[in-house]
């Protein structure tokens, strides 16, 4: 993939001018002896990782930087690295007036953490990736649980982002499901945003789409390979990880990137944490979610005629707000009373686009499919069911769309069946 390319600003027939500030995308076996050359410019490194992917790959690269490293910071847990204030500070500890760039070995928590600490600290940061987990690689939000509370802080992107195809086509298993997940993914929160421009006259961007398709493309028929670690396999996946994140900078937002089926991942994971319940990790989840915001076009596809709404009262909603979020509720109500859209009528809409919005449900593969490529990488949707129960699953598809503010299929849903 020619990421030079991708980080060129363009003009868009959209009206927009697509940017990312990502300088460099290394991915390729072997990488480090080309990374040297990307941090000539540098003479202070702080070099963070954990106690594993120190061991992994952390000390290769702490070789290959030789005397630039200034600190080296090994968090070490007995348990997993949680991103939290406790992990800042020790991190902030081997900061020094001369450090000049922050580079991070690891996956989703050490990048999370080196872009917190890098945004505040106003030095660039490089992520190392040790697995194709996930596609935040390329984005600014930073995920933290401060205070016990899980929150995105916005920051900045890396200023390059390495990977060593050798390295993490050796990644636990479940972290390479995973990724192929988050990608599968992108064929509901594609569609997703296709149907809000035909609902709600939603920006949309279809060159932006394209991109983004073409990464699911490159990669939905590779699951088998995948659960093999084929090489050019992994290295495929790692680059459209990547690519979606560019995507996602291109417009801004994570709108190509995330839709009702990451809502779904969200309320699975809000409501674990609030509860202390087990859920998958990301892309797992994303893509498990997939396939049931599938069977909800499905049913919305399959429907003789559209009925009016009849809606529950304020008062009823808040009340299983409390019920589900519980702590969180009040935040959410805050959401949708600035959002406005439970007093929205949308079914007139719906009544004169019926036909326009059927045609772009249809694109998306069946969910029999779906669930194919599910188990193309080792993947059963049968755990899903299995680990969270019908009650919660329906509660999801009800009440997922209320933790943010895009409209999704879930509000199709919500507006013509529940
Ligand atoms: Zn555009
Ligand atoms: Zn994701």
């Amino acid at each position: 993939m020619d990421f030079q390319k991708m980080l060129t600003e363009q003009t868009c027939t959209c009206g927009k001018t697509h940017s990312c500030n990502i300088k460099h995308v290394l991915i390729e076996p072997n990488v480090l002896e080309k990374y040297q050359a990307l941090v000539a410019d540098y003479k202070h490194i702080l070099l963070v990782a954990d106690q594993n992917t120190y061991e992994v790959f952390g000390k290769d690269v702490e070789k290959a930087l030789g005397t630039k490293v200034e600190n080296l910071c090994v968090l070490k847990r007995d348990g997993i690295l949680v991103p939290n204030e406790e992990a800042i500070a020790e991190m902030q500890t081997f900061l020094t007036e001369e450090t000049d760039l922050i580079v991070g070995v690891g996956s989703g928590v050490i990048q999370d953490l080196c872009k917190h600490v890098s945004f505040e600290a106003k030095l660039p940061y490089h992520i190392v990736a040790t697995a194709p987990s996930m596609d935040g690689y390329a984005s600014v939000g930073s995920a933290l649980i401060l205070y016990n509370v899980k929150v995105t802080l916005n920051c900045r992107v890396p200023e390059a982002i390495i990977a060593d195809t050798n390295i993490i086509k050796d990644a636990p298993m479940e972290m390479i499901q995973a990724g192929y997940g988050d990608i599968l993914g992108k064929f509901s929160c594609l569609n997703d945003w296709k149907l809000s421009r035909v609902v709600n006259d939603e920006y949309f961007c279809q060159f932006v789409y394209d991109l983004t398709m073409e990464m699911v493309y490159r990669v939905k028929d590779s699951g088998e390979a995948l659960k093999n670690r084929d090489p050019e396999a992994i290295q495929n996946l790692m680059e459209a990880l990547i690519g979606v994140g560019i995507a996602m900078a291109y417009v801004g937002n994570s709108r190509p990137a995330s839709g009702s089926e990451h809502h779904l991942s969200h309320y699975f994971e809000v409501v674990g944490l609030l509860r202390d319940e087990p859920y998958f990790n990301h892309g797992t989840d994303v893509v498990y979610s997939t396939y049931y915001t599938q069977k909800l076009r499905e049913m919305l596809l399959g429907l003789d005629e559209i009925k009016d709404h009849v809606a529950e009262t304020k008062e009823e909603r808040e009340a299983h707000f409390y019920a589900i979020y519980e702590s969180a509720a009040k935040e959410i109500i805050a959401l949708q009373d600035k959002m406005g859209w439970y007093e929205i009528d949308r079914v007139p809409t719906y009544k004169a686009k019926w036909d326009e919005i059927k045609e772009v449900l249809r694109e998306v593969p069946s969910s029999e499919q779906i669930k194919a490529y599910i188990e193309s990488v080792g993947l059963d949707i049968n755990e899903f069911a299995a680990l969270y129960g019908d009650e919660k699953i329906q509660n999801a598809l009800k009440y997922a769309k209320d933790i943010k503010d895009r409209y999704t299929v879930l509000w199709m849903y919500y507006d013509l069946f529940v």
